[in-house]
């Protein structure tokens, strides 16, 4: 039997009102996200607003307070739905290597998504081989450990072991921020030509304006759990709205003494001098 057709206009993903609480302290708030299928959604925010949270929920990694995942439309609830959404969903960490079992060979490592979900035929060898040659590890022998490799050759291994099950979303968190920076823009090269090649689609958690600006369709804003802007890659670092986005972007203009002349300055350490609101209370 196969899976109904979502009805036309059904985004690839969808959560609703994703609500995350450790203790006391509330890491999502009735977040909601959307993603169609081929485009990039980034997740920008500063350390500690919840943008792991989110992406180890969606990927189902960890269980939300609340909230619904929808995947083609469907609702993944329960065990048997997870287990096939995870089929359809590939997860790059920040750090290759503590994403990574040093004890296993590459060609394990790559292969363990296609054990986990019975795509595991004739040792895997073929595929673990297409896989490699695929992010561009073409010398690289499926034996060797990952201790042998680079950080960028680590996290293109990590990469082949997303793709191993041929999903259609992978969620990259910070994929290249623990990277040399001659390296990270090799790694987002991969991922955009990836991306071409197998209409995938990303959400993407970056720290990087100019990753943002390169990679993404729309972008998500992300202070202390609440999503507080969201708008194409172009209005947000363009014309951000939001005080928060201002400042994360780096996008407030230092002012010039005449200007302070003509706009005196505000009494407040507020990087973002135009607004005198604290960011919590600016427009979302
Ligand atoms: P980000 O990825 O944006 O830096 P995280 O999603 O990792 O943020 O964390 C969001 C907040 O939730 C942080 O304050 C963090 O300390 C807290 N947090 C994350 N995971 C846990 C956990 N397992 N137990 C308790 N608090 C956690
Ligand atoms: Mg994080």
């Amino acid at each position: 039997m196969s899976a109904p057709q979502p009805a036309p206009g059904t985004p690839l993903l969808e959560a609703t009102g994703i609500t995350k609480r450790y203790g006391q302290y509330t890491a999502l708030d009735d977040v909601d996200l959307r993603i169609e299928t081929g485009r990039t959604v980034s997740i920008v925010g500063e350390s500690g607003s919840g943008k792991s949270t989110l992406a180890r929920i969606i990927v189902g990694l960890e269980r939300a307070d609340s909230g619904t995942v929808r995947f083609r439309g469907e609702a993944i609830r329960g065990r048997r739905s997870r287990h096939a959404f995870r089929r359809s969903v590939g997860m790059v960490f920040q750090d290759p290597y503590e994403s990574m079992d040093p004890r296993l060979t590459i060609g394990e490592i790559v292969a363990e998504p296609l054990r986990a979900h019975g795509m595991y035929r004739d040792g895997g060898k073929e595929r673990v081989r297409e896989l490699l040659d695929s992010v561009g590890m073409h010398g690289a022998e499926p034996d060797a450990y990952p201790h042998k490799f680079s950080g960028g050759q680590r996290q293109r291994v990590c990469i082949a072991r997303a793709l191993a099950t041929d999903p259609d979303l992978v969620i990259c968190d910070e994929p290249t921020s623990a990277l040399d920076v001659s390296v990270q823009a090799q790694i987002l090269n991969l991922l955009l030509d990836l991306q071409s090649r197998r209409r995938l689609a990303y959400l993407f958690i970056t720290h990087d304006l100019d990753v943002v600006r390169r990679i993404s369709d729309e972008v998500d804003v992300l202070l202390r759990g609440t999503v507080v802007e969201r708008g194409t890659a172009e209005q947000i670092t363009r014309s951000p709205e939001h005080t928060y986005t201002r400042r994360l972007l780096g996008a407030v203009p230092a002012i010039s003494p005449r200007q302070r002349h003509i706009c005196p300055p505000l009494d407040t350490d507020d990087p973002a001098p135009r607004s005198p609101h604290d960011a919590k209370e600016d427009p979302a």
